[in-house]
């Protein structure tokens, strides 16, 4: 599944180790580290290596990494001692704060999490 690295992209060099991060967890498809602006005492991204831009540009092929992600992710949740209560965000769009367009799914947790998010 890995490939399609776009060489003006944050998150394909941060993978590709060009630009260092606090490594969580690498196999051949994702990739999850800590944000850099954590939102909550525990806040990580896990993202794919393929470079897709955001959720509106899933393809149907898209599907096992984007599982995969969810899996892998609430796994490290667990990890980190956040299983019983984190929240998973993929923000899609500037006016829903994607900053980064790169796909990538937030994980939080470590404190209590306002719904509505807001
Ligand atoms: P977005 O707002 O696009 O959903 O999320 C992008 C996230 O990437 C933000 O939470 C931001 O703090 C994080 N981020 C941006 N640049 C870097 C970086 O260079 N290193 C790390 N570790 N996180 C970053
Ligand atoms: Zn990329």
């Amino acid at each position: 599944i890995s490939g399609d690295v776009m060489s003006d992209c944050l998150f394909c060099k941060i993978i590709g180790g060009e630009i260092p991060v606090k490594k969580l967890y690498e196999d051949d498809d994702v990739f999850a580290f800590w944000d850099i602006a954590p939102q909550a005492p525990k806040h990580f991204l896990v993202v794919p290596k393929k470079h897709i831009t955001g959720p509106a540009d899933l393809a149907a092929e898209d599907e096992q990494l984007i599982g995969k992600m969810m899996r892998v992710g609430a796994q490290l949740a667990k990890e980190q001692g956040i299983g019983d209560g984190f929240r998973t965000v993929l923000n899609n769009g500037i006016q829903a704060g994607q900053t980064v367009f790169h796909i990538h799914m937030h994980i939080l947790g470590g404190r209590d999490l306002q719904w509505p998010p807001g």
